[in-house]
């Protein structure tokens, strides 16, 4: 009996051949160097950080280059599939600017001509390419059960040999035609294998975009390309999908390298070009002094939604993230501070071969530069959007009081050296609370900042003096030399040269009694610019702290 009727007998409905979908799924009309790439997760509901930097990694690749990036679902483990997953993956990414020109618009519909783009409806396609496999003798029937296979582990670890299903150990490899079919014809439940030509003495060379030249020995292990269920395993459905919807730069976690080997066999064996590969580092944290994966179980930073709640911009978010897949971004962002992140080009090369470090310290840096640049009419609608939705009490004073903390925001924002305030929104209201009377006369005694060396009453004292006499109304200069010249009258040094030369006839100098000004109208020691906080406040407001004050 021939291979062809053991194939018959496997996959009887399979009726379509190769050619079809070699037909059906043409090569992709793409100028010179355009590069496809793909996003392919399984859809199990958990959006971590890792996603975004991968598909950023393949988003920007393919967008640079003005080639296709597309959205292929990998649901063939269909225990870990969650509702709704798909959809929320498709929004996470388009809130970071991240949109797909192929592939799963939501749960159930697509757009493109390399549907479809969920492998549990590809059925059909994985195995018609199998069959063609059962056929030219490259692949068999397994029908050994898991005892059966446990066994021959048992045996193999006894003996200190390899390992796996490969070889003589491989049973059902030299199986006739005839007994397999038998066997398929009394409902014997089995797996497809690949029938392995590699030698594992032999070794391939592989020049991977981020890892450079490596090299491995050959894969010789009999790999199951199609479950008992009738699903491929990843390998199968990787090399098939990957092949027919024309990805030209399959950029995927690292943790996929040692499978490479199986890859590059089964692109041979299914006659299809091997694409180019990069494989991206996983996003690791430093714990103490050990490096470790970002986990979703300890760490609250591997979730996407993290970020949102805290309330980084998704513009802080992107940046960070670019910042670690080319440390170059850095001097760019320095070099172009006006230009958007898209004008940057990402290149596989430059990427770190051994684990992006993720810091949270980093991106608050990062975030606190990507919101320095945006105007004050950008952060405020941002943060509005974002305190609507996690910070009720806040959203509301804000709303109703929009110019003034449209200037709060704009305070020193031009200049040589603006104010870096704010990393993330829910920074905002400890900085700004002191505008608001409702949560500025709400404040515990403890809470209030004095400056050292100042007594509360000599404050009380200053203030009820400074109350009568100080002037908004003039431009700041003018207003610091009154200050200076009252305090000068009131026994300060004026500046801080005087006062050191002979600090006993002092009571202090001008900074102090600006601070007693500043703890008066906002309890902080430390805060942006007095004259801009008066003016903002109002002549009014301030004097009625004064007055509250003493
Ligand atoms: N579904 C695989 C994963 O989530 C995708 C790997 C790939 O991009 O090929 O790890």
């Amino acid at each position: 009996m021939s291979y062809k009727m053991l194939a018959d007998a496997m996959l009887k409905d399979i009726t379509k051949t190769r050619d079809y979908y070699l037909e059906k799924y043409k090569k992709r009309n793409l100028k010179e160097g355009a590069k496809v790439t793909r996003y392919a997760p399984s859809p199990t509901g958990f959006q971590h950080i890792g996603g975004v930097f991968a598909a950023l990694t393949a988003e920007r690749i393919a967008k640079k280059s003005e080639g296709i990036f597309y959205l292929r679902i990998e649901d063939t483990d269909q225990k870990r599939e969650v509702e709704g997953a798909i959809s929320d993956t498709i929004a996470t990414m388009h809130n970071f600017n991240i949109d797909f020109d192929e592939g799963m618009v939501n749960d159930y519909d697509e757009k493109g001509d390399y549907g479809p783009y969920k492998q549990s409806k590809r059925g059909e396609i994985y195995k018609t390419f199998a069959k063609e496999l059962i056929e030219k003798g490259l692949a068999y029937p397994c029908f050994c059960s898991e005892e059966e296979i446990n066994k021959i582990r048992e045996e193999q670890t006894s003996l200190k040999e390899n390992p796996g299903y490969y070889g003589k150990w491989a049973k059902c490899r030299n199986l006739s035609a005839e007994k397999a079919i038998e066997k398929i014809e009394n409902g014997d439940k089995f797996v497809i294998r690949l029938k392995s030509p590699g030698d594992i003495e032999k070794r391939v060379e592989f020049h991977d975009l981020v890892k450079g030249n490596i090299s491995f020995p050959e894969n010789n292990q009999d790999i199951v390309i199609v479950k008992s269920d009738g699903l491929p395993t990843y390998h199968f459905a990787h090399a098939i999908d990957d092949a027919l919807m024309g990805t030209t730069h399959v950029t995927r976690g690292e943790e996929w390298l040692p499978s490479l080997p199986i890859h590059v066999q089964l692109f041979d064996v299914l006659g299809f070009t091997t694409p180019n590969y990069a494989h991206i580092p996983q996003v690791m944290k430093l714990d103490g002094e050990a490096k470790r994966k970002l986990s979703k179980r300890k760490d609250p930073e591997s979730a996407v939604s993290y970020y949102r709640e805290e309330g980084y911009p998704t513009q802080s978010v992107i940046e960070y993230l670019l910042n670690i897949i080319n440390s170059s971004f850095e001097e760019w962002r320095e070099e172009n501070p006006k230009a958007s992140y898209t004008d940057f080009n990402v290149e596989l090369e430059k990427m770190s071969k051994s684990g992006a470090l993720f810091d949270i310290i980093k991106l608050n840096d990062v975030s606190k530069n990507v919101i320095c640049r945006m105007t004050s009419e950008d952060m405020y609608s941002l943060y509005i959007e974002w305190a609507k939705e996690y910070k009720e009490n806040m959203y509301n004073l804000v709303i109703n009081n929009e110019n003034m903390v449209k200037s709060i925001f704009n305070i020193d924002k031009d200049g040589a050296k603006p104010r870096k305030d704010y990393g993330k929104w829910n920074e905002v209201e400890e900085k700004i609370y002191y505008f608001f009377d409702e949560l500025f006369y709400g404040e515990k005694e403890e809470a209030i900042e004095m400056p050292k060396n100042v007594s509360l009453e000599e404050a009380k004292r200053i203030i009820d003096k400074y109350k009568d006499i100080f002037n908004i109304t003039v431009d700041q200069e003018t207003w610091f030399n009154g200050l200076k010249e009252f305090a000068v009258a009131e026994g300060y040094a004026a500046d801080r040269k005087s006062f050191k030369k002979n600090p006993e006839s002092f009571k202090g100098m001008v900074s102090d009694v600006a601070g007693i000004v500043r703890s008066a109208l906002t309890h902080r020691t430390n805060t942006p610019d007095l004259y801009t906080i008066m003016v903002i406040l109002g002549e009014e407001k301030v004097r009625e702290r004064f007055n509250k004050f003493i």
